[in-house]
């Protein structure tokens, strides 16, 4: 029992401490629902700041996407600022990233060539990827906020084109064009399903960051450490819990794993877009949500990692670090030391992902084990065995990371970084700066901790105020009377007008959202309203969001969840 509610006890017994105050004085309870590292960092956040957390994960195991997409390469503070600072927090030690591994290089038709290779070998692939990469960086730094992509008509219009048409035109040599594609999908997703806005802002906003930035250190483990570190620090977690409902009302929020309640004043709710669809809202998201919901594109990524009893590759190439092929191999990343042996990870992404689903994952390793032969006789040989993610069919998941498509960031850019009622959202896909990565997925849950600390000491996110985005795009109009003539020229040299290959419809872009100052609230936060409950001790999994039993009108718990209820290590 904290010694906060003793005293309260004591005061309220000589009648100097007010019912209303001793309410105030009780814990805030938060249900976070994504047990991924969004969902692990918002749970850690809050209950570090005195909030009884509750994280309800639907698989057996924590950490989410960070599964077996174990990179052990790492960017260093200036390409993910975020991760390394829990990394100090936990204490996990990274190691200095070897320099084979901190510049992309490539597999053409079977051959391997660092960068420095191919610049003397395959001298016109070379020049065009240099082609390539300037025209791409004029065209990111027409972004001059990336939090603001779409800020004026040209940059608008840039949002209803796809990347495959803008790269049609800049006519590549094709080698120099499949590796670019096989870049881009890799990254993100098919070119052809990209918005070009999406690209550039991505590009904007990691342009002061090199590819030696984005594998600098090597944390050994991967990305699993750390989720594991933060279910180390958290004191409730169910696992095997998924959740199926969530009931919002005046006074507190019910989520629903089956026929089990919990309650709390709050709920983070960090799963991806197409889980989250599956999970029945009352009240019911409004129709710009649905339509995110069912429209926002998720790239492709599945993932074969392929053990070997020695490497087979030539070893000159060491093949670690990004390699691009040119051949339906994907991207191929060695992880000489994951999970021991000589291990390659095949990253099938965009529509040869697409194709492959078809394939059960025994053929679908065939498929890969093919190709690889053609390169590499003694594949076949030494071949010992293979483990397969597909995220893009996974429900938990229901593709490897958001990727906006053609119209996407008109219709839904940042919608979900405004809370709904008592329901903020974290995930890498909520996150305007880094979608698609570890360092999204971190900075999505603090900022919605941030925002359920805001919402409890009174803050309104309501959408109220904000500006109808029809504004925005008369706006944009009046922008583009301003904007330079040849612009487009310049970048798809062709006439000024954008290619309309997206149908997409303008407007209702969501404004960013910013906590709105409610206006003197009226009553104490809603949970000062309800029974004390009692203060965890400080080190030990306890009472909080227990299953609970509810009024008639409300779920009620039937039986909790014994055999998931202890804490994952
Ligand atoms: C193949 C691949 C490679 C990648 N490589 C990199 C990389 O090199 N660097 C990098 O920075 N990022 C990389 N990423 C991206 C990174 O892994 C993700 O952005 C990040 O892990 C997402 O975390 P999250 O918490 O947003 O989502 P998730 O990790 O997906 O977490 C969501 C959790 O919610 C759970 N859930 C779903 N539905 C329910 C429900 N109804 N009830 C309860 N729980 C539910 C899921 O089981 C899951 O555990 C990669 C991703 C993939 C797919």
């Amino acid at each position: 029992m904290s010694a906060g509610w003793l005293r309260a006890c004591a005061l309220v017994m000589i009648g100097l401490f007010s019912a209303g105050a001793l309410a105030a004085a009780k814990q805030p309870t938060a249900i976070v629902v994504g047990g991924g590292l969004a969902g692990l960092t918002a749970a850690y956040e809050l209950q570090n700041k005195g909030w009884q957390v509750t994280l309800l994960e639907a698989k057996p195991g924590m950490g989410g996407r960070s599964g077996l997409a174990t990179s052990e390469w790492i960017g260093n503070s200036k390409a993910q600022p975020t991760l390394n600072r829990y990394l100090d927090t936990f204490k996990l030690a990274t190691l200095p990233a070897p320099e084979f591994v901190r510049v992309p290089s490539y597999l053409i038709d079977g051959e391997y060539f660092s960068a420095a290779d191919l610049a003397t070998k395959q001298p016109a692939t070379a020049e065009a990827l240099k082609r390539y990469e300037k025209t791409l960086d004029d065209l990111a730094r027409s972004i001059s906020d990336p939090e603001n992509p779409a800020a004026n008509s040209t940059l608008f219009a840039l949002d209803q084109l796809n990347v495959s048409g803008w790269l049609d035109k800049l006519q590549l040599p094709p080698t120099a064009r499949q590796l670019v594609n096989q870049q881009i999908r890799t990254r993100y997703d098919e070119p052809s399903r990209l918005s070009l806005l999406y690209f550039a802002q991505q590009t904007r906003v990691y342009r002061d960051v090199s590819d030696r930035d984005l594998r600098a250190a090597r944390l050994p483990g991967g990305s699993p450490v750390l989720a594991q570190a933060f279910v180390k620090q958290l004191k409730t977690i169910k696992t095997s819990a998924p959740v199926s409902a969530i009931i919002q009302d005046k006074d507190g929020v019910t989520v629903k794993v089956g026929a089990v309640g919990y309650s709390a004043d709050y709920v983070v709710l960090a799963v991806p877009l197409r889980a989250l669809a599956k999970i029945q809202m009352t009240p019911s998201l409004d129709n710009q949500h649905l339509a995110a919901l069912k429209g926002t594109n998720y790239g492709w990524r599945d993932q074969l990692l392929l053990k070997f009893k020695t490497p087979v590759w030539e070893s000159r190439a060491r093949m670690s670090g990004e390699i691009y092929s040119n051949t339906g191999l994907g991207m191929l990343w060695i992880e000489p030391a994951l999970k021991g042996g000589a291990n390659v990870v095949i990253n099938l992404s965009g529509d040869n992902a697409r194709l492959l689903q078809a394939f059960g994952d025994k053929q679908m390793v065939d498929q890969v084990l093919i190709r690889l032969h053609a390169f590499y006789p003694q594949a076949r040989g030494a071949f010992t065995g293979y483990e397969v993610r597909r995220y893009s069919t996974d429900a938990g998941t229901g593709g490897a990371y958001l990727a906006y498509g053609p119209g996407q960031i008109s219709r839904f850019w940042r919608l979900w970084e405004r809370p709904v009622q008592r329901v903020a959202f974290a995930g890498e896909h909520t996150d305007a700066l880094y979608p698609g990565t570890l360092e999204g997925a971190l900075r999505s849950g603090q900022r919605a901790a941030g925002q359920v600390v805001d919402m409890s000491n009174g803050k309104s996110f309501d959408p109220a105020k904000l500006a109808p985005v029809a504004a925005g795009a008369a706006a944009a109009a009046v922008a583009a009377k301003d904007s330079k003539p040849g612009f487009f020229s310049r970048l798809f040299g062709g006439g000024d007008k954008p290619v309309d290959n997206a149908p997409a419809k303008p407007v209702d872009a969501a404004p960013a959202p910013a906590p709105v100052a409610r206006q003197a609230p009226a009553k104490p936060a809603p949970a000062a309203k309800k029974a004390p409950a009692k203060a965890a001790p400080a080190k030990k999994p306890a009472a909080k969001a227990q299953p609970v039993k509810k009024p008639a009108a409300k779920p009620v718990a039937k039986k909790p969840a014994a055999a998931t209820q202890a804490k994952t290590q």
